[in-house]
């Protein structure tokens, strides 16, 4: 095997995925692994991209998976270590970006890191330390609702504060549009100021592709999936279209969506006006009846026999509606219950015969990965920023494209499937 020249820990598996595909975009050859790896990679590449599913879990497991990852990253000889969370830096006050970042630090012996959910491309800017999602605050967006990490406030620097043991400084819009060399001065002045990470403004592409130059001797740099178009170049690196090439396709066509974030359920409801096949999960009777997912897999088998194809399982609901069922049976008890039948009905999806999965949601698309026991994915042609086509060849031949909740456009759901074909006329 080559030896790796940046390794990436991803705090879900949406999340490595959007990360993988940036990089594969500006110019590297990406393998993005299912956990730590157990086995050989597929392929000689330029970086690996560890997805964990990380991002909600409890901070202690959190880390320790973390620091498996940053050993196995080492191990192969990573030059940079990037930590990837979500470009609306889902956290709460407990962590995990926090938590996770200062033991990073720590096991890599890292004085200084710049923290940066930036994705321009996606709408989501920072000015003055504040998070941007298109053009509402953070705190004013759908992520205020969000079922596991309500997003309340914008300020970065505080969120970035309340869960980090070590000092957090902020570098402004004004020094970033200086360029590359005014980010490495105020990154030198913050270290002497005994600031330990940097929260970077950024408005544009330009401001990444600045700070990626600037953070060149970082050994770790946090951020979202942004930052990725600014790292390739350091290692001499340049796009080139082969790099995106998959397998060709086969089998039905399925979507699984446990996503209840705003874009999600507007991209539900395309796919129902469009007249296509959907069945809704409820959450309160699969409380009641573990084994309610059986039916919404011989739904499945049925509309696929009629000669349907997508079809659409979804548990996706309005902010309302998941508020009522959280009070039924706790936040935690929901998710459990929706991601559990996801994870169930993604692999008997596959057994009837799917070969093109499309998965909603970060924490559904994590367990639909983990149950499907799929541990190596090459990355593909892009959807829609964030969001590529994947192929997995183990342990059978599946595409698959795993969506950040807020990712993609309103028809989504009809469109990503032309990307493929395209690909393969
Ligand atoms: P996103 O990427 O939009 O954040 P996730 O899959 O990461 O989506 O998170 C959504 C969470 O909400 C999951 O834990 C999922 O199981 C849970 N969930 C899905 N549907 C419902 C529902 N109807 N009521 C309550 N919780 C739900």
């Amino acid at each position: 095997m080559n030896k790796i020249l940046l390794g990436c820990i991803a705090d879900d598996f949406t999340g490595a995925t959007d990360l993988a595909n940036n990089l594969v975009r500006s110019g590297m050859r990406v393998i993005q692994t299912v956990g730590v790896p157990t086995e050989d990679l597929e392929h000689d590449v330029d970086a690996v991209v560890i997805a964990l599913k990380s991002r909600t879990i409890d901070s202690v497991l959190a880390i320790e998976q973390s620091l498996n990852a940053l050993a196995w990253l080492k191990k192969v000889g990573a030059h940079q270590i990037y930590f990837k969370y979500c470009s609306t830096f889902d956290s709460t006050t407990q962590g995990n970006i926090g938590p996770v970042t200062d033991e990073l630090m720590k096991a890599l012996g890292a004085s200084f890191t710049v923290v940066t959910p930036a994705f321009p491309d996606n709408g989501r800017t920072i000015f003055k330390g504040h998070l941007f999602v298109g053009d509402l605050l953070l705190s004013d967006s759908s992520m205020r609702h969000h079922p596991l990490t309500p997003m309340k406030d914008s300020n970065l620097v505080k969120l970035m504060q309340a869960q980090f043991p070590r000092r957090v400084g902020l570098i402004d819009y004004k020094i970033v549009a200086k360029g590359s060399q005014a980010i490495k001065v105020k990154i030198s002045e913050l270290i002497n100021e005994g600031i330990s990470a940097a929260v970077v403004d950024a408005l544009n592409n330009e401001d990444l592709i600045q700070l990626g130059e600037a953070v060149k001797d970082l050994s770790l740099v946090t951020a979202g999936s942004g930052l990725a178009i600014g790292l390739p170049q350091n290692f001499n690196l340049k796009p080139s279209v082969s790099q995106s090439r998959l397998p060709h396709y086969a089998g039905q066509r399925a979507i699984l969506s446990g996503s209840c974030s705003e874009m999600t359920l507007k991209q539900v409801n395309h796919f129902k006006r469009e007249g296509y096949a959907c069945y809704a999960l409820d959450p309160l009777t699969l409380s009641q009846r573990p084994d309610y997912w059986q039916e919404a897999a011989l739904w499945a088998k049925q509309q696929f026999k009629t000669g349907a194809d997508p079809i659409l399982i979804y548990s996706t609901s309005s902010p309302d509606q998941v508020r009522e069922v959280q009070k039924e049976l706790s936040v935690e008890k929901a998710g459990s219950l929706v991601e559990q039948a996801m994870g169930n009905l993604a692999m008997a999806l596959v057994e009837m015969g799917v070969g093109q999965l499309l998965v909603a949601g970060g924490e559904t698309s994590g367990v639909c990965v983990q149950s499907l026991k799929v541990n190596q994915l090459q990355i593909g042609p892009q959807i829609d920023p964030g969001v590529p086509w994947c192929f997995t060849k183990s342990p059978r031949n599946l595409h698959l494209a795993l969506k950040s909740g807020n990712f993609g456009r309103e028809d989504f759901f009809t469109y990503a499937w032309s990307v493929l074909d395209e690909q393969n006329s």
